[in-house]
């Protein structure tokens, strides 16, 4: 299975993002470095959700333009996206899916969770059309979820 490799610092970043926007979906990008089996985050940048709404994100394109460019200019890539579903699971939903067709060969972190706390988190890429899961592994000290 592909992986995710993240570390806690920076997955706390994106969890406490998911919260302070709720009930809204939050997004943001993750910077770093891509093989065939494995994505390896170095750096998360908050984006702003341009539709302030529960059930859907937009990020701002020329401000995704603008981190993916200083990402290469560093010799990061841009490797994945991340959103959140509050009040609902971590899946891909239909409109997730949709995205996927244009964005699928970053990988998507998805979290799911209420007002208080983070639920779960799942990450997928898609591969020849099709959405494979993607595991997330913590690159130093567990992390209580
Ligand atoms: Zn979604």
């Amino acid at each position: 299975m592909m992986k995710l490799k993240i570390k806690s610092s920076d997955l706390g970043k994106i969890d406490a993002h998911a919260l302070e926007t709720y009930p809204y979906e939050c997004v943001g990008l993750m910077i770093g470095t891509s093989d065939k089996e494995t994505f390896e985050i170095r750096e998360v940048v908050k984006a702003k959700n341009t539709l302030n709404s529960p059930v859907a994100f937009e990020a701002d394109p020329q401000f995704v333009y603008e981190v993916y460019r200083d990402a290469e200019n560093r010799g990061l890539q841009l490797i994945g996206i991340y959103h959140s579903h509050p009040n609902l699971h971590a899946y891909v939903s239909a409109r997730d899916a949709e995205f996927m067709k244009f964005w699928g060969h970053l990988v998507w972190l998805i979290l799911g969770l209420t007002q208080e706390k983070i639920i779960e988190r799942k990450a997928f890429t898609m591969k020849d059309g099709k959405i494979h899961n993607v595991e997330l592994e913590l690159t130093d000290e567990p992390r209580p979820s």
